[in-house]
Protein backbone atom coordinates (compact mmCIF):
# COMPACT_ATOMS: atom_id res chain seq x y z
CA UNK A 1 0.00 0.00 0.00
CA UNK A 2 0.75 3.30 -1.00
CA UNK A 3 1.87 5.57 2.38
CA UNK A 4 -1.52 8.30 2.03
CA UNK A 5 -3.50 4.54 1.92
CA UNK A 6 -1.66 3.31 5.26
CA UNK A 7 -2.41 6.81 7.27
CA UNK A 8 -5.76 7.10 5.77
CA UNK A 9 -6.76 3.21 6.68
CA UNK A 10 -7.65 3.39 10.08
CA UNK A 11 -7.06 -0.75 10.70
CA UNK A 12 -3.25 0.08 9.49
CA UNK A 13 -2.69 3.73 10.42
CA UNK A 14 0.00 4.26 13.36
CA UNK A 15 -0.13 8.18 13.15
CA UNK A 16 3.41 9.12 14.56
CA UNK A 17 4.20 6.11 15.83
CA UNK A 18 5.07 4.68 12.11
CA UNK A 19 8.89 3.83 12.42
CA UNK A 20 12.00 5.23 10.51
CA UNK A 21 11.78 2.00 8.56
CA UNK A 22 8.15 1.99 7.61
CA UNK A 23 8.38 5.68 6.49
CA UNK A 24 10.99 4.78 4.21
CA UNK A 25 9.52 1.72 3.02
CA UNK A 26 6.00 2.59 2.74
CA UNK A 27 6.75 6.32 0.96
CA UNK A 28 5.47 7.65 4.36
CA UNK A 29 8.71 10.77 4.41
CA UNK A 30 6.83 14.15 3.96
CA UNK A 31 3.35 13.00 4.96
CA UNK A 32 4.29 12.96 8.38
CA UNK A 33 6.40 15.49 10.85
CA UNK A 34 9.66 13.96 11.84
CA UNK A 35 8.53 13.38 15.06
CA UNK A 36 8.41 9.48 16.11
CA UNK A 37 5.70 8.89 19.16
CA UNK A 38 5.33 5.30 20.57
CA UNK A 39 1.78 3.77 21.56
CA UNK A 40 2.07 4.52 24.72
CA UNK A 41 2.66 8.25 24.08
CA UNK A 42 -0.44 8.29 21.82
CA UNK A 43 -2.24 6.95 24.65
CA UNK A 44 -2.01 9.31 26.89
CA UNK A 45 -2.35 12.50 24.47
CA UNK A 46 -5.58 10.66 23.71
CA UNK A 47 -6.58 10.83 27.17
CA UNK A 48 -5.25 14.19 27.51
CA UNK A 49 -7.86 15.21 25.07
CA UNK A 50 -10.47 12.93 25.89
CA UNK A 51 -10.27 14.48 29.65
CA UNK A 52 -10.17 18.03 28.26
CA UNK A 53 -14.00 17.89 27.07
CA UNK A 54 -16.14 18.42 29.95
CA UNK A 55 -19.21 17.39 27.65
CA UNK A 56 -19.81 14.05 27.84
CA UNK A 57 -21.41 13.37 24.14
CA UNK A 58 -17.70 15.41 23.02
CA UNK A 59 -15.96 12.58 24.38
CA UNK A 60 -18.05 10.19 23.02
CA UNK A 61 -17.55 12.46 19.44
CA UNK A 62 -13.57 12.09 20.31
CA UNK A 63 -13.22 8.30 20.41
CA UNK A 64 -15.51 7.97 17.96
CA UNK A 65 -13.33 9.77 15.65
CA UNK A 66 -9.95 7.85 16.60
CA UNK A 67 -11.86 4.66 16.26
CA UNK A 68 -12.43 5.75 12.25
CA UNK A 69 -8.76 7.35 12.05
CA UNK A 70 -6.24 4.51 14.03
CA UNK A 71 -8.27 1.28 15.23
CA UNK A 72 -5.53 0.15 17.43
CA UNK A 73 -4.79 3.01 19.55
CA UNK A 74 -9.02 3.56 19.82
CA UNK A 75 -8.75 0.02 21.34
CA UNK A 76 -5.59 0.25 23.32
CA UNK A 77 -7.22 3.11 25.11
CA UNK A 78 -10.24 1.59 25.76
CA UNK A 79 -8.65 -1.45 27.22
CA UNK A 80 -6.35 -0.05 29.45
CA UNK A 81 -8.71 2.44 30.54
CA UNK A 82 -11.97 0.49 30.60
CA UNK A 83 -13.25 1.73 33.77
CA UNK A 84 -13.27 5.62 33.11
CA UNK A 85 -14.10 5.08 29.14
CA UNK A 86 -16.75 2.22 29.30
CA UNK A 87 -19.83 4.68 30.77
CA UNK A 88 -18.57 6.89 27.02
CA UNK A 89 -18.49 4.51 24.64
CA UNK A 90 -21.41 2.28 26.37
CA UNK A 91 -24.11 3.10 29.14
CA UNK A 92 -25.33 6.16 29.79
CA UNK A 93 -23.65 8.20 27.08
CA UNK A 94 -24.09 6.01 24.39
CA UNK A 95 -27.94 6.59 24.85
CA UNK A 96 -27.50 10.24 24.42
CA UNK A 97 -25.75 9.74 21.72
CA UNK A 98 -28.39 8.21 20.05
CA UNK A 99 -30.87 10.46 20.63
CA UNK A 100 -28.43 13.06 18.87
CA UNK A 101 -27.31 10.52 15.86
CA UNK A 102 -28.60 12.46 13.12
CA UNK A 103 -26.74 15.64 14.59
CA UNK A 104 -23.12 13.85 15.50
CA UNK A 105 -23.22 11.08 12.28
CA UNK A 106 -20.14 11.47 10.39
CA UNK A 107 -19.47 8.25 8.46
CA UNK A 108 -21.69 5.06 8.55
CA UNK A 109 -19.99 2.85 11.06
CA UNK A 110 -22.12 -0.42 10.83
CA UNK A 111 -24.43 -1.58 7.61
CA UNK A 112 -28.00 -0.27 7.39
CA UNK A 113 -30.89 -2.15 5.87
CA UNK A 114 -34.02 -0.79 5.10
CA UNK A 115 -37.30 -2.06 4.22
CA UNK A 116 -36.39 -0.37 0.53
CA UNK A 117 -34.00 -3.25 0.70
CA UNK A 118 -36.18 -6.08 0.60
CA UNK A 119 -35.12 -8.43 -2.11
CA UNK A 120 -31.59 -7.41 -2.39
CA UNK A 121 -30.65 -8.00 1.70
CA UNK A 122 -27.64 -10.25 0.45
CA UNK A 123 -26.27 -7.94 -1.75
CA UNK A 124 -26.06 -5.73 0.71
CA UNK A 125 -23.96 -7.66 3.65
CA UNK A 126 -21.34 -8.47 0.41
CA UNK A 127 -20.67 -4.38 -0.08
CA UNK A 128 -19.65 -4.67 3.77
CA UNK A 129 -15.58 -4.85 2.82
CA UNK A 130 -14.93 -7.30 5.44
CA UNK A 131 -15.78 -11.08 4.27
CA UNK A 132 -15.06 -12.98 7.80
CA UNK A 133 -17.74 -11.56 9.97
CA UNK A 134 -18.32 -13.83 13.07
CA UNK A 135 -20.05 -11.73 15.27
CA UNK A 136 -23.05 -9.31 14.17
CA UNK A 137 -25.26 -7.59 16.69
CA UNK A 138 -28.33 -6.50 15.12
CA UNK A 139 -31.19 -3.97 16.53
CA UNK A 140 -33.79 -2.37 14.79
CA UNK A 141 -33.73 0.67 17.11
CA UNK A 142 -37.48 -0.30 18.56
CA UNK A 143 -36.32 0.09 22.75
CA UNK A 144 -32.59 1.35 23.03
CA UNK A 145 -31.69 1.42 26.26
CA UNK A 146 -35.14 2.40 28.85
CA UNK A 147 -34.71 5.36 25.80
CA UNK A 148 -38.07 4.34 23.90
CA UNK A 149 -37.52 4.07 20.16
CA UNK A 150 -34.77 5.95 18.30
CA UNK A 151 -35.51 4.41 14.81
CA UNK A 152 -32.35 4.36 13.07
CA UNK A 153 -30.54 6.26 15.26
CA UNK A 154 -30.32 3.20 17.64
CA UNK A 155 -26.99 2.36 15.35
CA UNK A 156 -24.71 3.74 18.35
CA UNK A 157 -26.35 0.79 20.35
CA UNK A 158 -24.17 -2.13 17.93
CA UNK A 159 -21.42 0.12 16.84
CA UNK A 160 -20.90 0.62 20.73
CA UNK A 161 -21.49 -3.27 21.54
CA UNK A 162 -19.06 -4.62 19.03
CA UNK A 163 -16.89 -1.81 20.57
CA UNK A 164 -17.05 -3.98 23.78
CA UNK A 165 -17.01 -7.98 22.15
CA UNK A 166 -13.21 -6.30 21.21
CA UNK A 167 -12.24 -4.26 23.98
CA UNK A 168 -13.05 -6.73 26.59
CA UNK A 169 -13.96 -10.49 24.77
CA UNK A 170 -10.66 -9.99 22.51
CA UNK A 171 -12.76 -10.17 19.03
CA UNK A 172 -11.17 -8.95 16.39
CA UNK A 173 -12.56 -6.15 14.77
CA UNK A 174 -12.63 -6.70 11.42
CA UNK A 175 -14.68 -9.69 12.46
CA UNK A 176 -17.69 -7.79 14.05
CA UNK A 177 -20.31 -6.24 11.98
CA UNK A 178 -22.91 -3.45 13.78
CA UNK A 179 -26.27 -3.39 11.60
CA UNK A 180 -29.24 -1.57 11.86
CA UNK A 181 -32.69 -2.97 10.32
CA UNK A 182 -34.46 -0.02 9.24
CA UNK A 183 -38.42 -0.61 9.58
CA UNK A 184 -39.41 2.92 9.94
CA UNK A 185 -40.33 5.02 13.71
CA UNK A 186 -43.12 5.66 15.53
CA UNK A 187 -40.86 8.42 17.20
CA UNK A 188 -43.17 11.54 16.21
CA UNK A 189 -39.85 13.75 16.75
CA UNK A 190 -37.55 11.95 14.97
CA UNK A 191 -39.97 11.85 12.07
CA UNK A 192 -40.25 15.62 12.14
CA UNK A 193 -36.56 15.64 12.79
CA UNK A 194 -34.76 17.05 9.54
CA UNK A 195 -31.33 15.34 10.30
CA UNK A 196 -32.97 12.28 11.02
CA UNK A 197 -31.30 9.13 9.44
CA UNK A 198 -33.75 6.95 8.61
CA UNK A 199 -36.96 5.85 6.63
CA UNK A 200 -39.98 8.77 7.47
CA UNK A 201 -42.80 6.15 7.90
CA UNK A 202 -44.46 4.27 10.84
CA UNK A 203 -42.76 0.77 11.56
CA UNK A 204 -43.79 -1.65 9.49
CA UNK A 205 -45.37 -4.69 11.42
CA UNK A 206 -46.25 -7.97 10.50
CA UNK A 207 -46.14 -9.60 7.90
CA UNK A 208 -43.77 -6.95 6.36
CA UNK A 209 -41.39 -6.80 9.41
CA UNK A 210 -41.15 -10.75 9.63
CA UNK A 211 -40.16 -10.84 5.88
CA UNK A 212 -37.01 -8.22 5.71
CA UNK A 213 -36.10 -9.89 9.49
CA UNK A 214 -36.30 -12.99 8.03
CA UNK A 215 -34.28 -12.47 4.98
CA UNK A 216 -31.98 -10.60 7.02
CA UNK A 217 -31.58 -13.92 8.97
CA UNK A 218 -30.76 -15.98 6.01
CA UNK A 219 -28.36 -13.74 4.17
CA UNK A 220 -26.36 -13.57 7.12
CA UNK A 221 -26.18 -17.27 7.21
CA UNK A 222 -25.33 -17.39 3.24
CA UNK A 223 -22.86 -14.28 3.65
CA UNK A 224 -20.73 -15.56 6.43
CA UNK A 225 -21.81 -19.55 6.87
CA UNK A 226 -23.52 -21.11 9.62
CA UNK A 227 -20.96 -20.02 12.38
CA UNK A 228 -21.69 -16.31 12.34
CA UNK A 229 -23.05 -15.50 15.91
CA UNK A 230 -26.03 -12.88 15.86
CA UNK A 231 -27.08 -11.21 18.82
CA UNK A 232 -30.15 -9.06 18.87
CA UNK A 233 -29.99 -6.02 20.85
CA UNK A 234 -33.14 -3.39 21.98
CA UNK A 235 -35.85 -4.84 19.92
CA UNK A 236 -39.25 -4.50 22.03
CA UNK A 237 -40.39 -7.53 23.71
CA UNK A 238 -43.68 -7.96 21.69
CA UNK A 239 -40.46 -8.83 18.71
CA UNK A 240 -37.55 -9.83 20.80
CA UNK A 241 -39.05 -13.27 22.66
CA UNK A 242 -40.99 -13.86 19.14
CA UNK A 243 -37.44 -13.69 16.99
CA UNK A 244 -35.54 -15.03 20.13
CA UNK A 245 -37.80 -18.45 19.54
CA UNK A 246 -38.28 -18.51 15.81
CA UNK A 247 -34.35 -18.39 15.25
CA UNK A 248 -32.91 -20.13 18.45
CA UNK A 249 -33.15 -24.02 16.18
CA UNK A 250 -31.77 -22.60 12.80
CA UNK A 251 -29.21 -20.10 13.93
CA UNK A 252 -26.49 -18.84 16.22
CA UNK A 253 -28.36 -16.05 18.54
CA UNK A 254 -29.16 -14.95 21.04
CA UNK A 255 -30.83 -12.24 22.71
CA UNK A 256 -28.80 -9.77 25.03
CA UNK A 257 -31.52 -8.21 26.75
CA UNK A 258 -33.16 -11.62 27.48
CA UNK A 259 -30.07 -13.90 28.05
CA UNK A 260 -26.75 -11.92 28.59
CA UNK A 261 -28.98 -9.87 31.48
CA UNK A 262 -30.22 -12.91 33.10
CA UNK A 263 -26.92 -14.52 33.14
CA UNK A 264 -24.93 -11.38 34.60
CA UNK A 265 -27.33 -11.03 37.19
CA UNK A 266 -27.61 -14.70 37.74
CA UNK A 267 -23.98 -14.65 38.84
CA UNK A 268 -24.64 -11.65 41.55
CA UNK A 269 -27.20 -13.67 43.10
CA UNK A 270 -25.06 -16.81 43.28
CA UNK A 271 -22.04 -14.14 44.26
CA UNK A 272 -24.42 -13.36 47.32
CA UNK A 273 -24.85 -16.40 48.94
CA UNK A 274 -22.20 -16.63 50.95
CA UNK A 275 -23.36 -13.52 52.57
CA UNK A 276 -27.55 -14.19 52.77
CA UNK A 277 -26.85 -18.51 53.43
CA UNK A 278 -28.51 -20.64 51.89
CA UNK A 279 -28.97 -21.47 48.40
CA UNK A 280 -30.97 -20.08 45.53
CA UNK A 281 -33.58 -22.74 46.05
CA UNK A 282 -34.04 -21.28 49.48
CA UNK A 283 -35.23 -17.74 48.40
CA UNK A 284 -38.21 -16.35 47.31
CA UNK A 285 -37.99 -13.61 44.38
CA UNK A 286 -39.76 -10.58 43.37
CA UNK A 287 -39.51 -8.83 40.43
CA UNK A 288 -40.62 -5.44 39.46
CA UNK A 289 -40.90 -5.68 35.39
CA UNK A 290 -41.91 -8.39 33.90
CA UNK A 291 -40.62 -7.91 29.80
CA UNK A 292 -37.40 -9.46 28.48
CA UNK A 293 -35.01 -8.59 31.05
CA UNK A 294 -37.56 -9.61 33.98
CA UNK A 295 -38.63 -12.78 32.68
CA UNK A 296 -35.27 -13.42 31.46
CA UNK A 297 -34.03 -13.46 34.59
CA UNK A 298 -36.42 -15.34 36.44
CA UNK A 299 -36.22 -18.04 33.93
CA UNK A 300 -32.50 -18.81 34.06
CA UNK A 301 -33.24 -18.95 37.87
CA UNK A 302 -36.04 -21.18 37.76
CA UNK A 303 -33.84 -23.20 35.00
CA UNK A 304 -30.59 -23.13 37.51
CA UNK A 305 -32.61 -24.53 40.91
CA UNK A 306 -33.89 -27.34 39.11
CA UNK A 307 -30.55 -28.13 38.03
CA UNK A 308 -29.26 -28.06 41.49
CA UNK A 309 -32.21 -29.55 43.02
CA UNK A 310 -34.69 -32.40 42.58
CA UNK A 311 -37.46 -30.00 40.81
CA UNK A 312 -38.48 -29.08 37.61
CA UNK A 313 -38.48 -25.87 36.21
CA UNK A 314 -41.94 -25.66 36.42
CA UNK A 315 -41.98 -26.39 40.58
CA UNK A 316 -38.74 -23.64 40.40
CA UNK A 317 -40.84 -21.12 39.51
CA UNK A 318 -43.09 -20.99 42.51
CA UNK A 319 -40.59 -19.20 44.33
CA UNK A 320 -40.71 -16.19 42.04
CA UNK A 321 -43.27 -13.80 40.93
CA UNK A 322 -43.81 -10.79 38.62
CA UNK A 323 -45.33 -7.41 39.52
CA UNK A 324 -46.00 -5.57 35.78
CA UNK A 325 -47.61 -1.89 35.17
CA UNK A 326 -50.55 -3.72 36.19
CA UNK A 327 -49.56 -5.23 39.20
CA UNK A 328 -48.94 -8.45 40.38
CA UNK A 329 -48.70 -10.83 37.66
CA UNK A 330 -51.45 -13.61 38.86
CA UNK A 331 -53.74 -16.45 37.55
CA UNK A 332 -56.97 -14.73 37.68
CA UNK A 333 -55.29 -12.44 34.70
CA UNK A 334 -53.92 -15.22 32.96
CA UNK A 335 -56.00 -14.57 29.68
CA UNK A 336 -54.75 -10.68 29.08
CA UNK A 337 -50.88 -12.18 29.98
CA UNK A 338 -48.51 -11.63 27.03
CA UNK A 339 -47.18 -15.27 26.63
CA UNK A 340 -43.63 -14.69 28.29
CA UNK A 341 -45.26 -13.88 31.85
CA UNK A 342 -47.37 -16.49 31.70
CA UNK A 343 -45.69 -19.14 33.24
CA UNK A 344 -45.26 -17.02 36.62
CA UNK A 345 -48.98 -16.35 36.67
CA UNK A 346 -49.45 -18.22 40.18
CA UNK A 347 -52.69 -18.55 42.22
CA UNK A 348 -52.53 -15.69 44.30
CA UNK A 349 -54.68 -12.86 45.66
CA UNK A 350 -54.16 -10.02 43.34
CA UNK A 351 -51.88 -6.87 44.38
CA UNK A 352 -52.36 -3.32 42.95
CA UNK A 353 -48.56 -2.26 43.56
CA UNK A 354 -45.25 -3.54 44.70
CA UNK A 355 -45.75 -2.58 48.30
CA UNK A 356 -48.60 -4.63 48.82
CA UNK A 357 -46.78 -7.30 46.45
CA UNK A 358 -43.86 -7.10 49.04
CA UNK A 359 -46.10 -7.64 52.03
CA UNK A 360 -48.24 -10.33 50.78
CA UNK A 361 -45.59 -13.04 49.54
CA UNK A 362 -42.49 -11.77 51.47
CA UNK A 363 -39.73 -12.15 48.83
CA UNK A 364 -36.36 -12.37 50.03
CA UNK A 365 -34.70 -10.96 46.55
CA UNK A 366 -36.03 -7.76 44.91
CA UNK A 367 -35.14 -7.17 41.76
CA UNK A 368 -36.30 -3.92 39.47
CA UNK A 369 -36.21 -4.24 35.60
CA UNK A 370 -39.17 -2.04 35.34
CA UNK A 371 -36.99 1.04 33.47
CA UNK A 372 -38.88 3.18 35.76
CA UNK A 373 -36.76 5.26 38.40
CA UNK A 374 -37.86 5.80 42.29
CA UNK A 375 -39.78 2.48 42.71
CA UNK A 376 -37.89 1.08 45.12
CA UNK A 377 -39.41 3.49 47.15
CA UNK A 378 -38.79 3.60 51.68
CA UNK A 379 -41.47 2.13 52.07
CA UNK A 380 -40.74 -1.08 50.39
CA UNK A 381 -37.08 -0.98 51.26
CA UNK A 382 -38.48 -0.55 54.38
CA UNK A 383 -40.44 -3.70 54.25
CA UNK A 384 -38.73 -6.22 52.71
CA UNK A 385 -35.98 -5.17 56.07
CA UNK A 386 -38.54 -5.41 58.28
CA UNK A 387 -38.55 -9.58 58.03
CA UNK A 388 -35.80 -10.44 56.03
CA UNK A 389 -32.05 -9.90 57.83
CA UNK A 390 -30.51 -9.89 54.56
CA UNK A 391 -32.24 -8.82 51.46
CA UNK A 392 -30.92 -9.20 47.89
CA UNK A 393 -31.68 -6.24 46.22
CA UNK A 394 -30.73 -5.31 42.75
CA UNK A 395 -32.01 -1.90 40.79
CA UNK A 396 -31.15 -3.19 37.16
CA UNK A 397 -33.04 -0.11 35.03
CA UNK A 398 -30.59 1.59 33.05
CA UNK A 399 -29.92 4.54 32.53
CA UNK A 400 -29.17 6.29 35.92
CA UNK A 401 -31.59 8.33 36.31
CA UNK A 402 -33.94 4.97 35.87
CA UNK A 403 -32.73 2.93 38.89
CA UNK A 404 -35.24 1.50 41.25
CA UNK A 405 -33.21 2.92 43.99
CA UNK A 406 -29.79 4.55 44.36
CA UNK A 407 -26.98 2.73 46.64
CA UNK A 408 -27.62 5.34 48.84
CA UNK A 409 -31.69 4.84 49.39
CA UNK A 410 -30.89 0.72 49.40
CA UNK A 411 -28.60 0.70 52.35
CA UNK A 412 -30.26 3.77 54.11
CA UNK A 413 -33.53 2.29 54.33
CA UNK A 414 -32.60 -0.88 55.23
CA UNK A 415 -30.37 0.31 57.95
CA UNK A 416 -27.40 -1.55 56.42
CA UNK A 417 -29.00 -4.59 56.20
CA UNK A 418 -29.16 -5.28 52.22
CA UNK A 419 -26.96 -6.59 49.78
CA UNK A 420 -26.73 -4.22 46.83
CA UNK A 421 -25.99 -4.37 43.01
CA UNK A 422 -27.42 -1.92 40.07
CA UNK A 423 -27.42 -1.61 36.71
CA UNK A 424 -25.78 1.68 36.13
CA UNK A 425 -23.02 2.66 38.19
CA UNK A 426 -23.19 4.25 41.97
CA UNK A 427 -19.50 4.87 43.28
CA UNK A 428 -19.01 3.80 47.26
CA UNK A 429 -21.89 4.07 49.97
CA UNK A 430 -21.04 4.67 53.67
CA UNK A 431 -23.48 3.88 56.30
CA UNK A 432 -22.60 4.00 59.80
CA UNK A 433 -19.24 3.63 59.19
CA UNK A 434 -19.12 0.66 56.78
CA UNK A 435 -18.44 1.27 53.72
CA UNK A 436 -19.66 -0.71 50.71
CA UNK A 437 -18.87 -1.00 46.91
CA UNK A 438 -21.51 -1.53 44.60
CA UNK A 439 -21.27 -4.17 42.04
CA UNK A 440 -22.47 -3.16 38.41
CA UNK A 441 -25.20 -5.86 37.09
CA UNK A 442 -23.93 -4.85 33.07
CA UNK A 443 -24.41 -7.28 30.69
CA UNK A 444 -21.03 -6.78 29.45
CA UNK A 445 -19.68 -8.57 31.77
CA UNK A 446 -21.04 -11.50 29.61
CA UNK A 447 -21.68 -11.21 25.57
CA UNK A 448 -17.97 -10.49 25.17
CA UNK A 449 -17.53 -13.93 26.56
CA UNK A 450 -20.10 -15.48 25.13
CA UNK A 451 -18.93 -14.34 21.48
CA UNK A 452 -15.15 -15.77 22.24
CA UNK A 453 -16.31 -19.11 23.56
CA UNK A 454 -18.98 -19.79 20.49
CA UNK A 455 -16.23 -18.32 18.11
CA UNK A 456 -13.09 -20.52 20.48
CA UNK A 457 -15.36 -23.67 20.23
CA UNK A 458 -16.76 -23.22 16.18
CA UNK A 459 -20.18 -23.14 18.28
CA UNK A 460 -23.57 -23.96 16.16
CA UNK A 461 -26.11 -23.15 18.41
CA UNK A 462 -26.45 -20.70 21.54
CA UNK A 463 -27.60 -22.96 24.38
CA UNK A 464 -29.27 -22.20 28.02
CA UNK A 465 -26.97 -24.16 29.97
CA UNK A 466 -24.37 -21.92 28.01
CA UNK A 467 -25.44 -19.08 29.75
CA UNK A 468 -25.47 -21.22 33.48
CA UNK A 469 -21.85 -21.72 32.80
CA UNK A 470 -20.79 -18.15 31.84
CA UNK A 471 -22.80 -17.06 35.41
CA UNK A 472 -21.13 -19.57 36.93
CA UNK A 473 -17.67 -18.42 35.46
CA UNK A 474 -18.65 -14.96 36.46
CA UNK A 475 -19.93 -15.28 39.95
CA UNK A 476 -16.34 -17.42 40.76
CA UNK A 477 -14.21 -14.16 40.37
CA UNK A 478 -15.73 -13.23 44.10
CA UNK A 479 -13.92 -13.53 46.65
CA UNK A 480 -13.49 -12.77 50.31
CA UNK A 481 -12.55 -9.45 50.00
CA UNK A 482 -15.40 -8.77 47.35
CA UNK A 483 -18.15 -9.86 50.11
CA UNK A 484 -16.51 -8.31 52.54
CA UNK A 485 -17.27 -4.75 50.80
CA UNK A 486 -21.18 -6.44 49.45
CA UNK A 487 -19.26 -6.19 45.67
CA UNK A 488 -21.67 -8.67 44.17
CA UNK A 489 -19.27 -8.38 40.88
CA UNK A 490 -15.44 -7.79 40.06
CA UNK A 491 -13.89 -4.56 38.55
CA UNK A 492 -13.93 -3.76 34.96
CA UNK A 493 -10.29 -3.33 34.86
CA UNK A 494 -10.12 -7.33 35.22
CA UNK A 495 -12.49 -7.85 32.77
CA UNK A 496 -10.48 -9.10 29.72
CA UNK A 497 -9.18 -11.99 31.87
CA UNK A 498 -12.72 -12.78 33.35
CA UNK A 499 -13.85 -12.61 29.46
CA UNK A 500 -11.22 -15.75 28.89
CA UNK A 501 -12.38 -17.62 32.21
CA UNK A 502 -15.71 -17.20 30.93
CA UNK A 503 -14.94 -18.00 26.83
CA UNK A 504 -13.63 -21.20 28.26
CA UNK A 505 -16.77 -21.72 30.40
CA UNK A 506 -19.09 -21.16 27.83
CA UNK A 507 -17.17 -23.46 25.08
CA UNK A 508 -16.46 -26.24 26.90
CA UNK A 509 -20.05 -26.07 27.72
CA UNK A 510 -20.47 -26.16 23.76
CA UNK A 511 -18.18 -29.39 23.66
CA UNK A 512 -20.00 -31.01 26.70
CA UNK A 513 -23.36 -30.43 24.42
CA UNK A 514 -21.68 -31.21 21.31
CA UNK A 515 -22.72 -28.09 19.56
CA UNK A 516 -18.91 -27.27 19.08
CA UNK A 517 -17.28 -28.05 15.34
CA UNK A 518 -13.92 -27.23 16.08
CA UNK A 519 -12.17 -30.36 16.89
CA UNK A 520 -10.12 -31.87 18.40
CA UNK A 521 -11.09 -30.18 21.99
CA UNK A 522 -8.06 -27.70 22.83
CA UNK A 523 -7.13 -29.26 26.13
CA UNK A 524 -6.39 -25.83 28.35
CA UNK A 525 -9.38 -23.66 26.86
CA UNK A 526 -8.83 -20.82 28.66
CA UNK A 527 -5.23 -20.85 27.69
CA UNK A 528 -6.63 -21.10 24.02
CA UNK A 529 -8.95 -18.52 24.68
CA UNK A 530 -6.46 -16.00 25.97
CA UNK A 531 -4.39 -16.63 22.62
CA UNK A 532 -7.24 -15.57 20.54
CA UNK A 533 -8.06 -12.68 21.51
CA UNK A 534 -7.18 -9.60 19.67
CA UNK A 535 -4.40 -7.33 20.87
CA UNK A 536 -4.29 -3.82 20.09
CA UNK A 537 -1.15 -3.15 20.31
CA UNK A 538 0.74 -1.92 17.02
CA UNK A 539 2.73 -4.43 14.57
CA UNK A 540 5.51 -3.99 11.89
CA UNK A 541 5.17 -3.53 8.52
CA UNK A 542 7.68 -5.12 6.61
P1 LIG B 1 -39.40 -4.31 28.71
O1 LIG B 1 -39.33 -5.64 28.04
O2 LIG B 1 -40.11 -3.21 28.03
O3 LIG B 1 -40.08 -4.55 30.16
C1 LIG B 1 -40.40 -3.54 31.07
C2 LIG B 1 -41.32 -4.14 32.12
O4 LIG B 1 -41.49 -3.18 33.17
C3 LIG B 1 -42.71 -4.49 31.61
O5 LIG B 1 -43.14 -5.70 32.17
C4 LIG B 1 -43.57 -3.33 32.14
O6 LIG B 1 -44.90 -3.67 32.42
C5 LIG B 1 -42.87 -3.05 33.45
N1 LIG B 1 -43.15 -1.71 33.96
C6 LIG B 1 -43.05 -0.52 33.34
N2 LIG B 1 -43.38 0.47 34.18
C7 LIG B 1 -43.71 -0.10 35.35
C8 LIG B 1 -44.16 0.39 36.60
N3 LIG B 1 -44.31 1.70 36.82
N4 LIG B 1 -44.40 -0.50 37.59
C9 LIG B 1 -44.23 -1.82 37.38
N5 LIG B 1 -43.79 -2.34 36.23
C10 LIG B 1 -43.54 -1.49 35.22
O7 LIG B 1 -37.95 -3.77 29.03
P2 LIG B 1 -36.63 -4.63 29.43
O8 LIG B 1 -35.88 -4.98 28.21
O9 LIG B 1 -37.02 -5.71 30.34
O10 LIG B 1 -35.80 -3.50 30.18
C11 LIG B 1 -36.27 -2.96 31.39
C12 LIG B 1 -35.17 -2.14 32.05
O11 LIG B 1 -34.10 -3.00 32.39
C13 LIG B 1 -34.58 -1.02 31.18
O12 LIG B 1 -34.44 0.14 31.96
C14 LIG B 1 -33.23 -1.54 30.79
O13 LIG B 1 -32.28 -0.49 30.67
C15 LIG B 1 -32.89 -2.39 31.98
N6 LIG B 1 -31.91 -3.44 31.63
C16 LIG B 1 -30.77 -3.52 32.38
C17 LIG B 1 -29.82 -4.46 32.08
C18 LIG B 1 -28.58 -4.59 32.91
O14 LIG B 1 -27.65 -5.26 32.52
N7 LIG B 1 -28.51 -3.99 34.04
C19 LIG B 1 -30.02 -5.32 31.01
C20 LIG B 1 -31.19 -5.22 30.25
C21 LIG B 1 -32.13 -4.27 30.58
P3 LIG B 1 -45.95 -4.16 31.28
O15 LIG B 1 -45.48 -5.54 30.88
O16 LIG B 1 -47.25 -4.18 32.01
O17 LIG B 1 -45.87 -3.17 30.18
MN1 LIG C 1 -29.81 -3.82 25.46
Amino acid sequence: ASGSELLRDPRYNKGLAFTEEERDRHYLRGLLPPTIISQELQVERVLQNVRSYKNPLEKYIALMDLQERNERLFYKVLMEHVEELLPIVYTPVVGEACQKYGNIFRRPHGLYISLKDRGNVLDLLKNWPEKNVEVIVVTDGERILGLGDLGLHGMGIPVGKLALYTALGGIRPSSTLPIAIDVGTNNETLLKDPFYIGLRQKRATGKEYDALLDEFMNACKQAYGEKVLVQFEDFANHNAFRLLQKYATTHLVFNDDIQGTAAVALAGLVAALPITGGTLADHKFLFLGAGEAGTGIAEIIALEVSKQGKTSVEEARKAISLVDSKGLVTKSRYESLQEHKRPYAHDLPPAQDLLSAVKALKPTVLIGTSGKGGTFTREVLEEISSYQDKPIIMALSNPTSQSECTAEEAYKYTKGKCVFASGSPFGPVTYEGKTYVVGQSNNCYIFPGIGLGCIISGAIRVHDDMFLAAAEALAKQINEDHLAKNQLYPAFSEIREISAHIGAAVAAKAYELGLATRLPQPKDLFAYAKSCMYSPNYRKYR
